[in-house]
Formats: C-alpha cells, structure tokens, sequence
C-alpha cells in the first residue's frame, strides 16, 4: 500500500523534539493527516536540566523519565530507535547507525528512513577544546548515561570517605575533592546539588561524612562565574556557593586535566578525585560531514528565518543544534526555552505548510534566566515583556519559578491535567522514598 500521507521525521526527542512530536502528533498524527516520526539513540527521554539532579542522585530517573515509545502510543506518533548519523539530500533519507546492545552484540542493521519534511533536534554536546586530558579524565553531563555514571563514582567515592574517616586510620585519606571546570549554569548547579547532597548522607548511615570532608572547586576561565547573564545574578550565585563553602575560581583557565586534577594555565594543579567537564557546548561533530549545510564555530546549522537549514528544502533545525541569527547579530542562545519556542514555531510552520497556508518567521523572547541553587536558593531575572527591562528574582519566589519551568515543559508533552497527576504522584513518592538515590 502506498503511503499518501506525508512523513514528517523528527530526530531527537529532547526538550525541543519531544515537544514538537507530541504537539504534532495531535494535530496531525491522530487523524492520520501525516505520519509522525520521532528518532532517538535513547529509550527515554529526561529533560537536560535535570541532569545535574541525576548526576548527585537528588532526582530518580526512574520517576521523571519518559519512555518515548509508550508516550508516542498516546500522543499520535512513533518511534524508532537509533542513532542518525548520515543525510542523503537528493534521496530524501536519513541514516541510522547499526543498533547493538550494551555488549556490543548487533541488535539492527543500518536502516534508512525517509522523510517528506525533516527537524534535526540532537542538541548539544560539552566543548573540551581539544584541551588534553579531558576526554580521559573526566566526567560530562550531556545525556542520562553520563548523568549516572557520575553518579555512580559520586556514592562510591561518598562510601570510600565514610569507611577511612571511620576506620580512622591516618594514613588514609578520608576526603573528597570535586573540581568542575565551567562556571556556567551547569557548574554552578551541581556545585549547589552536591553540597546538599553530602548534607543528607547522615540520614543513610554515612554519619562520618562531615561537611569538612568534601571540597569542591568550581574553576572558571572568564573574569565572572554565569557569564552570560547580569553581573548582579553571578554576584548573588558567588555569595551563596562561597556560603556553603564551594571554592569559586574565576579567571582561571585549565590546560590540562589529569589523573591527579585539573591544570590551570599559571602551571597550579587543582587536585581532585571527581573531575568534571561543563565549559561550554556545540553540535557532535559528526554534523559537520553532512553537505549541503552551513555552519557556526560551535558546529550549530545555519538556519533562515523560518528555521530552515540555509541552502536547503523540507530540512528544519531546532534548539541547540540551530543557529539563528538575530537582529542584534547574536546567536539564540542553546536554552531550554528558545527549544521550547522553536518546537511551537515549527509545529505551527508545519501545519500551516500541509495546509497551504503561510508560515510564521521565528522571533525568540527572552523571558529571563533562572540558576537553581539546589534546595538553598535559586536567583535570575525576568524580562518584562513590555518595558524590554529585567527584574532581579532569587530565593523562594526565584525556585518555585525554577520549578514551574519543568511543569511547563511536562505540560507541553503531556498536557496540563497529567502534569498535575504526575506532580502529585511524584509528591506522594517523594514522601515514601530516601531523599537521594541510594544505589
Ligand atoms: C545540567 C544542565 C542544566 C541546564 N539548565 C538549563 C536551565 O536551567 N535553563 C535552560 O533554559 N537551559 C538549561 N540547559 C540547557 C538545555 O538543557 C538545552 O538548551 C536544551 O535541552 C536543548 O534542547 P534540544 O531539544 O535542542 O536538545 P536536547 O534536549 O539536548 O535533546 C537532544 C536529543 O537528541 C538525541 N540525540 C542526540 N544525537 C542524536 C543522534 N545522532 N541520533 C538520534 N538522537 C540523537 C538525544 O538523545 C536527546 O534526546 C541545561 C543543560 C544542562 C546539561
């Protein structure tokens, strides 16, 4: 039987895919307007800035992820598994890599599929800079696996430091340092999430892990900590890690990491025993094969005003994956929110297109940034939509619409009466369960 409905093919289901699968798969999936189809090289999907929860264990993914195969069954669309590695233009196809399991056994050939309408949504990966030793050393944040495989060394490394300090035998030592390199949102919320978290281990049968016994170092090349947002966010975020003893390094730029730590260009070592790389991002390198496309430094695609790939047809970019220049000449930059903006653009664009109708041309609104400091605090600002102004936030107020921005995108793929489910279903766990994974 010949397919005459469109084949929109959507690869990557992170905070942009997802949302557009689950917003185009109403509209159009359900009544069978088109064929709706999301890739993706994992089986769930957990929204990256949550990453920093899983790395220390205060978040279960067990709770938030979301398989992508059970929720396209809902929302009007399906899903295949794999990685997306090669575009054929001409052919209208992608390339998905042979599929293996975790011991390396072939699951899949290589398949191709092919698209009417293709949305690249991959994100992003870190940006080591080719700087020597990182790849070896240490530890990234860039998807769920990495996320617990640091979370894994972080227990190991918690019950290694309780055993010595309670053996108390000198010639051992009983500490644990941390060095991020990175004072980005990333750094400076997991710096925030492992305090608190070392603060809980008492409650596990860790009683000899004192806060005296962990360092972490929170190592920034530029003059400020969250660059890239105003000066009065960074100076609150320093006070409060200085506050709960995280060592912020600014102006310190890292040349080398290796097995003893990190070293900083005036040839220092910053000693450590978890090492952990969030100084910047850009696209896999492997885009950078693909004809046809444009790029930026950070291997971002060029795209035009209505979030097509520049130079191309049918091939839409989102996220942290796609440069979109903007009137003032900067970069959107890769947000969970311009993702989130992007997502509704091209559903709509999408939609529109199937029907004849014209497209909208992207136009991204900041509405501010918000840095969560764990359970301590949170800070940011907020633009107001009609003066163009920011308005400073932090504590309590600062977290709870830290907090709301996950329950928007929860609402976004699952919709509002679910997310409210859910957030009650998460509650009455959160009661029930240890207050960080445990194993
Ligand atoms: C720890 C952390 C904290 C953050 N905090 C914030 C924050 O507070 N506020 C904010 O606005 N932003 C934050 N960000 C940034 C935000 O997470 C990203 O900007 C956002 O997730 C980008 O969305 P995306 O859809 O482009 O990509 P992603 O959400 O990264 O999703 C990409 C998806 O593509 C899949 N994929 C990748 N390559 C392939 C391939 N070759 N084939 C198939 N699938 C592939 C991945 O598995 C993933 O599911 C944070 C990021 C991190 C790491």
């Amino acid at each position: 039987m010949i397919n005459t409905h469109p084949n929109i093919v959507i690869v990557g289901g992170g905070a942009g895919g997802l949302e557009l699968a689950s917003k185009l798969g109403h509209k159009l999936g359900k009544s069978q307007r088109a064929t709706i189809t999301l890739i993706d090289k994992n089986r769930t999907h957990i929204w990256k800035p949550l990453l920093h929860e899983v790395a220390t264990g205060s978040l279960d993914t067990s709770l938030d992820g979301v398989c992508y195969s059970a929720h396209a069954a809902k929302h009007g669309f399906q899903f295949i598994l794999g990685e997306f590695t090669h575009l054929n233009q001409h052919s209208q196809t992608i390339t998905l890599k042979q599929l293996t399991n975790n011991k390396g056994k072939v699951l899949l050939p290589e398949r191709t599929i092919q698209y009417d309408e293709l949305v690249i949504a991959i994100g992003s990966v870190s940006n080591d800079f080719n700087t020597p030793g990182v790849v070896e050393h240490c530890f990234f944040l860039d998807s769920q696996n990495q996320a617990e495989r640091f979370q894994h060394a972080l227990l190991d490394s918690f019950t290694r430091v309780h055993q010595t300090a309670n053996d108390a035998d000198p010639s051992k030592p009983s500490h644990l340092s941390i060095a991020i390199v990175g004072g980005g949102a990333t750094g400076v919320e997991l710096s925030a999430e492992l305090v608190h978290v070392a603060s809980l281990l008492k409650h596990y049968g860790m009683s000899e892990f004192k806060s005296t016994k962990l360092s972490i170092h929170l190592i920034e090349a530029g003059p400020t900590i969250l660059p890239a947002l105003p000066k009065r966010i960074s100076d609150a975020a320093r006070k409060e890690l200085q506050q709960l003893g995280v060592n912020v390094l600014e102006n310190t730029a890292v040349k080398e990491a290796t097995k003893e730590g990190f070293i900083t260009k005036n040839d220092e070592l910053i000693a450590a025993d978890l090492m952990l790389w969030a100084a910047g991002v850009k696209v896999n390198d492997f885009i950078k094969h693909i004809d046809g496309f444009e790029f930026n430094r950070s291997n971002q695609v060029l795209v035009d005003a209505f979030l097509q790939a520049k130079g191309t047809e049918h091939i839409y970019v989102l996220g942290d994956a796609c440069a979109f220049l903007q009137a003032d000449g900067r970069f959107v930059p890769p947000r969970a929110q311009a993702a989130h903006q992007m997502a509704s653009t091209l559903a709509y664009n999408i939609n529109a297109k199937l029907k004849g109708k014209a497209c909208k041309p992207f136009e991204y609104n900041d509405h501010g940034s918000l840095v969560n400091l764990s359970s301590f605090s949170a800070v940011g600002n907020l633009m107001g939509n009609l003066t163009g102004n920011s308005m400073f936030v932090e504590g309590k107020l600062a977290r709870l619409m830290y907090i709301s921005l996950y329950r928007m995108h929860q609402s976004a793929i699952h919709g509002p009466l679910k997310t409210i489910a859910l957030w009650f279903c998460e509650k009455l766990l959160r009661s029930v369960r240890p207050k960080m994974k445990l194993h």
